[in-house]
Parts: C-alpha cells; structure tokens; sequence
C-alpha cells in the first residue's frame, strides 16, 4: 500500500474534478446568458468570481500535507527546510493559463452576441456552437521541441502541474530526509495501474550515491520516471529486504492500466455530454436532446464493458 501514491492520486482528483466542473458550469452559463442576452460585462463579473484564486491556497496545502506524509513514511522528524533538488512550477503559470482562458471566453462571447443579438432565432443560430465551443476553450498548448504538441484544456494542465508539483516535492522531501539522516538506500514502491514507462524503475531499490551497491536513483529519472502525471516519489528504505509480493511489472497490468486510463475519460466526456444536455434543454432542441442523451446511453454502455474487462474474475464470480 504506497499511502504517498494513494495522497497524490486523491489530491490531484479531487482538484480535477472540481476544476473540470467549474469548467463544465462555464459553459453552461455561456450560453445560458447568451440565450438572455446578458452584456459581456455581466457574464464577466460571473466569470472573475468562479475563476477566483482559491486552488493557490489549496495547492500549498495539498504540499504541506504531502511533506508531512513523506517524513512520516521516512520515519524521520521535522527536519526543518526542505531543499529544492528539483524545481515546482509557480502558482503564476496557473495564473497566466487561467487568464488565457478567461480572455478567450469573453472574447468569444463577445463576438457570438453581437451575432446571436441580430438573428431572428438565438437558440437556432447559437445550437451550433456548442460543439464548437469545446475546441476553442482547449487552448492551453504543450510544447515539445520548442513546437506546439498537443492543445489541452485548462483542467487538464492545471491538474498536470497539480500532480507534477506534488511528486516534485515528494522527492524533495525523501532526498533531503535521506541527505540529513545519512541513509544512502531508497526505494520506489511499485503500485498496481503505473504507467508503462515508470514500470520498469518501480519495486526496486536505489541509491542516492554513484557507483554504489544498488543503481544510482539518477538512472530511474533519467529513463522517465517523474514525467508529467507520475505519481513515483521513492522513500527511505532501512534495509533491503523486499517489501512486495507483488511487483506490478506485467503485461496485464499494464492492459489493466489502460482500461482504467478510458474508463476515466469516458467519465468525463459524460460529465460533459451531461452539461450539453442542459444546453440543449435551455434551447428547447429536441433532436439535439435525443441525440445527446443516446450518446450518454452508449457511453454507459462502453462503461460497463471496460468495467468488466478491467476485472475478468471477479465479475464472472459474481
Ligand atoms: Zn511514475
């Protein structure tokens, strides 16, 4: 049981989900005020309100408590100031990313009222854009190799420097406590549902010296481990005995690992087809509130189906 992994994943959930449904009220509101008619300086002050700063002061909290957990795992006592061995990303790259979002909002809420306020019927005029309007809210680029790799949505990045921050200062933690304790050992546990590329460096001890007895615990970082999203934050070993049964490493649980990954995503898009429903309903679209609520339907289908892929045994026992 890796109670460091269990923080980090109940954190960085907690903080997507939340900002996921903020995400999905945005919209919501959007349109709802466009079917009224509402100014852009009305749904501005909304839109301030719900994009406040508030997640600052629970990100600070989430490593505070992180930090605790860590030093207790490490069976050290408050060990004063923890030393930056890696760099956390600064609240004020939430800040600019967040800005983004809302100036792309309001900008595009502007120009579909000016339009919606001319046409004969708003909601027919407006009924199109709510496809479209996820596209363009995803406007938080990733770069790789000084290009634009992918876009994302703004929970999504948020939540990736959630969790990259965390498991940052996770390591942090476990190097300065084994750095002023004097233990050289290390060791990563391996967790049921990791990510292919940390599979290999995990239910393995490590050293923070070069040319020791057990790999240095550069190489682990080197080959991947502490990507974007990985939850891997290595602890004080004592003494090398082997702590699991079960090293996770196979081909099953990587599959396993996958199914998890788009049962996930499936949650969302419903979260989301859930929140156009409510759109379409305010519209008063009929063949739209048809359509979406079959798509909800066939989701939950594909739902149940992972779910029972994801554990073959104890559903046929069942
Ligand atoms: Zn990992």
């Amino acid at each position: 049981m890796d109670k460091i992994k269990d923080f980090i994943d109940e954190e960085v959930n907690d903080y997507r989900l939340k900002t996921e449904a903020k995400e999905n009220e945005t919209k919501e509101q959007f349109f709802t005020y466009l079917l009224l008619g509402y100014s852009v300086t009305k749904f501005k002050k909304w839109v301030d309100k719900k994009w406040d700063k508030s997640d600052r002061k629970q990100m600070a909290t989430s490593k505070l408590k992180l930090e605790e957990l860590v030093d207790k795992v490490n069976e050290v006592n408050d060990i004063g100031k923890t030393k930056n061995y890696f760099e956390l990303i600064d609240y004020k790259r939430v800040e600019e990313v967040k800005k983004s979002f809302t100036d792309e909002l309001l900008k595009y809420y502007e120009k579909r009222q000016e339009i919606a306020e001319k046409v004969p019927n708003k909601a027919e005029y407006l009924k199109d854009f709510v496809d479209k309007y996820d596209k363009q809210m995803a406007n938080v680029p990733y770069f790789k190799n000084g290009k634009v790799y992918s876009w994302h949505t703004l929970s999504d990045y948020t939540s990736m420097i959630y969790n990259t921050n965390l498991t940052r200062a996770g390591w942090n933690r476990t190097l300065t406590d084994a750095e002023r304790t004097g233990n050289n050992l290390l060791y990563i546990e391996a967790h049921p549902f990791s990510c292919p590329v940390c599979m290999q460096y995990q239910g393995k001890y490590y050293s923070t010296k070069k040319n020791d007895i057990y790999p240095y615990i550069g190489t682990a970082l080197d080959g991947g481990i502490g990507h974007p999203h990985c939850k891997h934050v290595p602890t004080i070993a004592s003494s090398p005995i082997k702590m699991q049964d079960d090293d996770y490493n196979s081909v099953e649980w990587q599959e396993r690992y996958e199914i998890q990954q788009k049962i996930m995503a499936v949650e969302r898009n419903k979260e989301k087809l859930r929140t156009d429903l409510s759109i379409y309903e305010k519209m008063g679209d009929q063949t739209k509130i048809d359509l979406t609520k079959a798509k909800i339907k066939k989701l939950n289908q594909k739902n149940r189906e992972l779910k029972a892929s994801l554990w073959p045994i104890a559903v046929a026992s069942q």
